[in-house]
């Protein structure tokens, strides 16, 4: 989903507003506080839900344009995987139900508001269909404190008409028709029948198998949807609907298309921008078919359909899109990929479809716009640190705002993504590991956790940290760096403070620092951190005449702090680690060199390993000669006699 906005008294409001700012009005409504949502069932009716498994989905139903009044019958097919004495399930109560049978026998049921208990007598694995007849009205969006629904009934000014569409996400599917709301069942399949005035078309998931005209004013679409379903993927509309047709030919299929079929509305420019974006997906289409793998539902067919809210919602095969906006179409169809094939285990995971389908965006335009990306990955960063604190991931699964924060969800989301393939840092690697994972999980749900273990089963990286810091983890990091050269050696301490760091202080991912130099050109470094104050020292990198940058390619949401130039940064000869002041070749058969950074002229003790001092020379600047000395284990004493620094390393003579 996108930008999940959806107050429809503001609509002209968000029409005039760019993407940024339906986040901004997002944002305002949390002013308001948390919206919590309705936890419809007890921890008991979960565990027993969780005792059967739905296998498919038939909804027969009866709907118009004119209202949010629904009637007819819902098939929920499933089986049972344990000893059960009811199905638990939701049904709004602004829903009575007329006959409720199961396996064609009438059956026993109470209902405890939301909540429909069915009974029956079930042991083992048990093969059922759940049929219930109910009819009604699907709650206003007045009811709920959010200014959401299941269900939403609007007049279109484009159209001069009404339309009725549904959003079943988070857990609204419930206000249009029987059903398990918890995300790790999905169903085989799905099926949904519309009967709707002839005036109207009607939409829903998966293949049209036919459309029935009634005789009786009313055509019954037949909409049937042959791959596993999430239940807040499932979807219906009805509106005077115009078809668009067009064709996307994905490398994989050899020549052969996916056929698209949008459902718009309006006239004039409405119209034709909707035309323009649906234009757009054969390119998009392809695109991601060659980065994630083929269109998951090639075998059906892809489309838009036109609803007057602000963003769009995932639904599978057809995304309900209010904003008609290039990002946006990106961003629908590759939750189709990330989302919807690959479900996510609970609304706490929701950044693997969300920051998915955002970083699909800067994929698309790093792709197709190229001078477009960079601006967009810098806007995320900025919205990402209007606020000092706050994680990707999340607990709070019940907080409609929290769940679809387009800054956490969505941005920081996309932008660890982006550290996550820098800190791969190679290309095929990082779409290797996305297409694993999506192999891994298609048809299926993953957890934050898989996606790191599949991720990191791919590349051979411990993703430890980067998990710890970046996605349960609070806040980013802030750059300083002090530096000084030394000759044609670089020496450069690289510090950085947290702005959440009660929670994560440290942020040990890699940092790239863009150096100018005397000669040639910029150079780009890169630096593995591994605590808030960190040295290096760049043997021959050439003199350097500045920094030009900190993070020059944006891996990292960052700040920037100063950028010091300190002739007094000097490192001592004892501070040196191994590899910033060698003796090679080591082992050798007679002359070595020192490689040191140190500029001081050393004084150079040899000792054998009786502790006997075998050789002295002084002001040595580079080549040792020890050719004179019988083979064996030395200790070579290097010191400068102004500073009193003095170091030492063990060198075998053949
Ligand atoms: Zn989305």
């Amino acid at each position: 989903m996108k930008r999940y906005v959806i107050f429809l008294a503001l609509l002209n409001v968000f029409n005039a507003l760019t993407q940024e700012e339906q986040h901004f009005c997002a944002e305002k409504y949390t002013v308001h506080g948390k919206v919590p949502l309705e936890k419809y069932l007890s921890v008991q009716q979960e565990q027993k839900a969780n005792l059967y498994d739905v296998t498919g989905y038939f909804l027969d139903l009866n709907m118009t344009n004119q209202s949010s009044d629904i009637s007819g019958t819902a098939h929920i097919y499933g089986k049972t995987v344990g000893d059960l004495d009811s199905l638990i399930l939701e049904l709004h109560e602004n829903f009575s139900i007329s006959m409720l049978n199961v396996n064609g026998t009438a059956a026993g049921y109470n209902r405890y508001g939301t909540v429909l208990a069915v009974a029956v007598n079930a042991i083992g694995v048990t093969e059922f269909d759940l049929e219930v007849t109910y009819s009604g009205t699907a709650p206003p969006i007045s009811s709920n404190p959010a200014g959401v629904s299941g269900v939403y009934n609007q007049m279109v000014s484009a159209m001069n008409d009404k339309i009725t569409f549904t959003i079943s996400t988070p857990f609204y599917a419930h206000q249009w028709f029987p059903v398990k709301q918890i995300l790790r069942d999905k169903a085989d399949s799905s099926r949904v029948h519309l009967t709707v005035p002839a005036v109207c078309k009607a939409a829903s998931n998966g293949v049209l198998e036919n459309n029935v005209d009634l005789g009786n004013g009313s055509t019954r679409y037949e909409w049937f949807n042959s791959h596993p379903i999430g239940y807040n993927l499932i979807f219906a509309a009805v509106a005077p609907f115009q078809e668009y047709l067009g064709q996307a030919f994905p490398a994989q299929l050899g020549g052969a298309p996916v056929e698209i079929r949008s459902y718009l509305y309006g006239t004039g420019t409405t119209l034709t921008n909707m035309q323009a974006q649906c234009d757009l997906i054969p390119d998009f289409m392809e695109l991601f078919s060659d980065l994630y793998g083929l269109y998951p539902f090639a075998d059906q067919r892809y489309g838009m359909m036109a609803a007057p809210f602000g963003g769009g919602m995932e639904h599978q095969t057809m995304p309900t899109i209010g904003t008609w906006e290039k990002k946006i179409t990106a961003h629908e169809l590759s939750h189709m990929w990330w989302g919807d094939k690959v479900g996510f285990s609970s609304f706490s995971d929701i950044w693997l479809s969300e920051g998915m389908a955002t970083y699909s965006e800067y994929l698309m335009l790093q792709n197709l716009y190229p001078s477009e990306a960079t601006p967009v990955l810098l806007g995320w960063h900025s919205n990402v640190k209007t606020g000092v604190a706050g994680s990707v991931y999340h607990v709070d699964t019940f907080n409609l705002y929290r769940i679809y924060d387009s800054r956490l969800s969505y941005r920081k989301g996309a932008s660890i993504l982006h550290t996550l393939r820098g800190m791969i840092n190679e290309d095929a690697v990082f779409f290797q590991a996305l297409h694993d994972y999506y192999n891994t999980f298609q048809d299926s749900i993953a957890s934050s956790a898989d996606f790191i273990q599949r991720v990191e089963t791919t590349t051979g990286l411990d993703l430890t940290e980067f998990a710890d810091q970046w996605l349960y983890g609070q806040g980013y990091p802030k750059y300083a760096i002090r530096w000084n050269d030394l000759g044609n050696n670089l020496l450069i301490e690289i510090s950085h403070t947290a702005s959440y760091p009660s929670v994560t202080p440290t942020f040990t991912n890699f940092i790239e620092v863009q150096f100018q130099r005397a000669a040639g050109t910029d150079t780009i470094v890169r630096f593995n951190i591994t605590s808030n104050s960190d040295q290096f020292l760049i043997p021959a990198i050439g003199q350097v005449t500045g920094v030009a940058a900190i993070d020059p390619n944006n891996w990292i949401i960052n700040n920037n702090g100063t950028i010091t130039y300190d002739t007094e940064f000097t490192v001592g000869l004892s501070d040196l680690t191994d590899e910033q002041l060698k003796i090679i070749p080591n082992p050798t058969e007679g002359v070595v060199y020192l490689i040191s950074p140190y500029e001081q002229v050393l004084k150079i003790n040899v000792i054998d390993p009786g502790g006997k001092e075998v050789m002295e020379m002084d002001k040595v600047t580079g080549q040792i000669d020890l050719s004179g000395l019988c083979s064996g284990t030395y200790f070579i004493r290097m010191s400068d006699p102004d500073s009193g620094f003095s170091a030492t390393r063990r060198i075998v003579k053949f």
